[in-house]
């Protein structure tokens, strides 16, 4: 019964897949696998109930926690269980950023108690917490003009509105010591996210090595908010911050990886995975507990196909990607010497949004480096996406079909620098942005056929990377 139910379906699939103009092309050879994939991830709910299992019964998993470790032994018996080969841990030594009592009020002109989150990696406020007046500033620019007179001694409340992650999140990363560097005690962001229902965003902060360290905390939008109007109305805004966490270096944690092994390439390899550490609120299910599960799901949905792709596919769970991309690094350096037979290495990190196509990172050069790459480096970036591309056909029923040059993911960051070819999913993240490193970041807002399609997405694209006679590179 369950085969027939797979043969109608997969005959009924293949013709949702286009042929293109040119009937010879490349891209027809994998027709028939593409409907297959595209079939069995359909067909399977075991991703997404894996991912419930994993947001339910470990939950939230920072960078060496205890929680992290159960979510590492659980991944190895989950990819064991999918049936992948070589199912092993690679250590990796993490930060631990222990996350202790926070408070925060204002005293002046009113008391209101704040809903704040400390961000990752930040110092704590000395013991009896900070008070001090606010200062509101909405750019650097603004900071910069007041300098030193306008800053010292006072809590620096960077109320920058939403407009792009990519745009928005340098003030939440290295706030904290631009505003040391003018003698701020401590420094407040403006959650970075697009909607928040008293729901502060977390994140980590680096520090300038060489400035002092002060505390830093993320605030709701509305409070940042109503802290702005406050200043705007000329009022003196003096607030009372505590936080007493601290931070552990080198605990031991895990990179955990699994493998369908190539039948003729071996050595090989397309690697696609996402990171298993999260913030510590919420359930890590869209950051990045899904996207671990959308790789192994593609890998399953090929297996379920009963494909075996000449290439080795390698699916990895980072760690670390939070606070110090120590599991991706690491993952680097421990595989130098393989990095020139990788064929790709595929990141999921953003989220369960639909797909809408894949980016590609070529060398590190995304729109953002692309306008100073050479002509010749342009030319092979060119050259390579136009192969991305070439594969449309086969990603139409899923709408994935918008292929264009940019990031791919912090984890795969440290390989893409090294030239192998970097690819990100594109997701429709209109939704990602509300519950990003918030206690809301649970598994209920995981829509079930999105995943589905998601990971057909990334099954069909890793098993063509696996197969194709060109690679990308
Ligand atoms: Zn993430």
């Amino acid at each position: 019964m369950q085969m027939m139910v797979r043969v109608i379906a997969v005959s009924s699939l293949i013709h949702m897949i286009p042929f293109t103009a040119n009937a010879q092309a490349p891209v027809q050879r994998y027709r028939l696998a593409a409907a297959q994939i595209l079939g069995t991830s359909l067909q399977s709910s075991t991703a997404y109930d894996q991912l419930g299992e994993l947001c339910d019964h470990v939950g939230n998993r920072i960078s060496g926690s205890e929680r992290l470790d159960q979510a590492i032994a659980w991944a190895v018996k989950t990819m064991k269980a999918d049936g992948l080969q070589n199912v092993h841990t690679e250590k990796i030594l993490v930060p631990y950023w222990k996350r202790g009592t926070e408070k925060a009020w204002t005293i002046s002109p009113q008391r209101h108690e704040l809903s704040v989150l400390g961000l990752g990696m930040s110092v704590a406020t000395p013991q009896g917490g900070i008070t001090a007046d606010v200062v509101v500033v909405g750019s650097y620019d603004e900071l910069d003009r007041l300098g030193e007179a306008g800053v010292k001694g006072k809590i620096v409340l960077y109320d920058v509105p939403f407009a792009g992650y990519g745009k928005t999140v340098g003030y939440r990363v290295g706030g904290a010591s631009r505003a040391a560097k003018y003698g701020a005690v401590a420094s407040l962001v403006r959650s970075v996210g697009s909607l928040s229902f008293d729901t502060p965003h977390t994140g980590t902060l680096s520090y300038n090595e060489n400035l002092p360290k002060i505390p830093s905390a993320a605030v709701t939008i509305e409070n940042s908010m109503m802290m702005r109007r406050m200043a705007q109305r000329g009022e003196r805004i003096q607030l009372h911050l505590e936080m007493d966490n601290i931070l552990i270096p080198d605990q031991p944690s895990a990179n955990v990886v699994g493998e369908i092994v190539g039948k003729e390439k071996p050595q090989e390899v397309v690697l696609m995975g996402g990171h298993l550490d999260s913030w510590d609120v919420g359930q890590g299910a869209q950051d990045d507990g899904v996207g671990c599960l959308i790789t192994l799901g593609a890998a399953r949905a090929i297996l379920d196909a009963g494909l075996h792709p000449k290439r080795t596919i390698r699916v990895v769970f980072f760690t670390n990607e939070e606070n110090g991309d120590f599991g991706g690094k690491g993952y680097r350096d421990a595989h130098k010497p393989e990095l020139g037979n990788f064929v790709a290495v595929l990141e999921s990190d953003s989220g369960n949004g639909p797909v809408k196509g894949f980016t590609l990172d070529f060398h590190g050069e995304g729109p953002s480096k692309i306008s100073v790459a050479t002509p010749e480096e342009k030319d092979r970036a060119g050259k390579s996406l136009a192969r991305m591309k070439s594969l449309n056909p086969l990603l139409e029923p899923l709408g994935a079909t918008n292929m264009e040059l940019g990031g791919s993911g912090t984890d795969v960051g440290s390989m893409v620098a090294e030239g192998v070819p970097g690819i990100g999913v594109s997701h429709d993240t209109t939704h990602y942005w509300e519950i990003h490193h918030t206690k809301a970041d649970t598994f209920d807002k995981v829509i079930k056929l999105d995943m589905q399609k998601n990971i057909a997405a990334v099954g069909i694209l890793a098993y063509v990377l696996a197969e194709m006679d060109e690679t990308l590179r």
